[in-house]
C-alpha cells in the first residue's frame, strides 16, 4: 500500500494506548498518513513523551490525555480535547488494554474484573462518546459525516486460549460492540471495524517468538497500524462491519503461553 492511497489529511484522530506498542505504531501511522492526533495513556511517561516527539517528528499536530479508559472522565476528555485544539474528531482508535492470564481456577475477581474493565469498558465509554458526537453531528450537518471507529478486539475472543477466560471474554465482547455499532451507525455515515492483530508488543512477548535478525518482521506492529491507517481512510469508503485478523506469515511461531 503507497502512501498516496491513504490520506487522512485534515482529520482528527484518538487513540488510546498509545505509550506504547500499537498504540503508537497507529498513532504514527495516523500521523503520518496526514491525521492530528489525541495520544492516550494512563499517564505522562517517557514512553508517552517519545510516542508525542515520534507524531511531531513527522509534522502531525499532537496532544495527550492522560487517564484510565475505563473511567468515563478520559474518554470525556479525549472527545473534548480533540474537539477543542483540532476541531473535530474524525477517527476513534481503541486499543488500550491489559493482561492478566490466569488458569480459570486460580483466576481472581480482580483478575477477571480489571481485564473486562479496561478492555470492554474502556472500549464502550469512547466508542459510545463518539457515536453521540458523529450522530449529533450529522443530524446537524442533515448528511452523513463518516466518523471511523476501528477497535482492537482478539482471536482470543473465539478461540478462548488457555488462561484468558477474561480477555478472551473482553475480546467477544469488543467484537459484538463493533458489528452493533457498524450496524447502529451505519446511517450517520459512521463505519466500524475491529482487528484481531498479532503483533510483537510487551503484551505478547510470551506468545511469540524473537524477532528474526535483520530484515522485515512480519508481526511488527507497524503492519497492523497500517491496516489502521487504511480502515480510517477514505479509500475504505465500503468497508464497515467487518473484523480483521491479521495475520503475519510466520503462524507457527505462535506458541501456548505457559500460565499458571
Ligand atoms: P499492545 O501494544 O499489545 O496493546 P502494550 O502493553 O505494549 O500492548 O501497550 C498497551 C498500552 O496501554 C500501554 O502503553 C499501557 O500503559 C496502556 N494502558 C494499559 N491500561 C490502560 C488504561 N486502563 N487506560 C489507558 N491506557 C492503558
Amino acid at each position: 500500500m503507497s502512501e498516496s492511497e491513504v490520506s487522512l489529511e485534515g482529520l482528527v484522530a484518538i487513540v488510546t494506548g498509545a505509550g506504547a506498542g500499537l498504540g503508537r505504531s497507529e498513532a504514527i501511522a495516523l500521523a503520518r498518513a496526514g491525521a492530528a492526533v489525541v495520544i492516550n495513556d494512563l499517564g505522562p511517561s517517557d514512553a508517552v513523551d517519545d510516542t508525542l516527539d515520534q507524531l511531531r517528528a513527522v509534522g502531525a499536530d499532537a496532544a495527550f490525555v492522560g487517564g484510565d479508559v475505563s473511567e468515563r472522565v478520559t474518554a470525556d476528555a479525549l472527545m473534548s480535547t480533540a474537539q477543542e485544539r483540532f476541531g473535530s474528531v474524525d477517527i476513534v482508535v481503541n486499543n488500550a488494554g491489559v493482561v492478566r492470564d490466569r488458569m480459570l481456577f486460580n483466576m481472581s475477581d480482580d483478575d477477571w474484573d480489571l481485564v473486562l474493565k479496561v478492555h470492554l469498558r474502556g472500549h464502550f465509554l469512547l466508542s459510545r462518546n463518539a457515536a453521540q458526537y458523529w450522530r449529533a453531528k450529522s443530524k446537524d450537518a442533515g448528511a452523513p459525516i463518516y466518523g471511523r471507529l476501528v477497535n482492537t478486539s482478539s482471536e482470543a475472543g473465539l478461540l478462548g486460549p488457555e488462561g484468558q477466560a477474561n480477555y478472551g471474554a473482553a475480546k467477544a465482547g469488543i467484537t459484538a460492540l463493533t458489528l452493533s455499532a457498524a450496524r447502529g451507525l451505519s446511517r450517520y455515515g459512521v463505519r466500524a471495524n475491529a482487528i484481531c492483530p498479532r503483533a510483537r508488543t510487551s503484551m505478547t512477548e510470551g506468545v511469540f517468538g524473537a524477532a528474526p535478525d535483520g530484515g522485515d518482521d512480519p508481526l511488527s506492529p507497524e503492519h497492523v497500524a497500517e491496516l489502521v491507517a487504511y480502515l480510517a481512510s477514505p479509500a475504505a469508503a465500503a468497508i464497515s462491519g467487518q473484523v480483521f485478523v491479521v495475520y503475519g506469515p510466520m503462524v507457527a511461531l505462535m506458541a501456548a503461553p505457559t500460565v499458571e
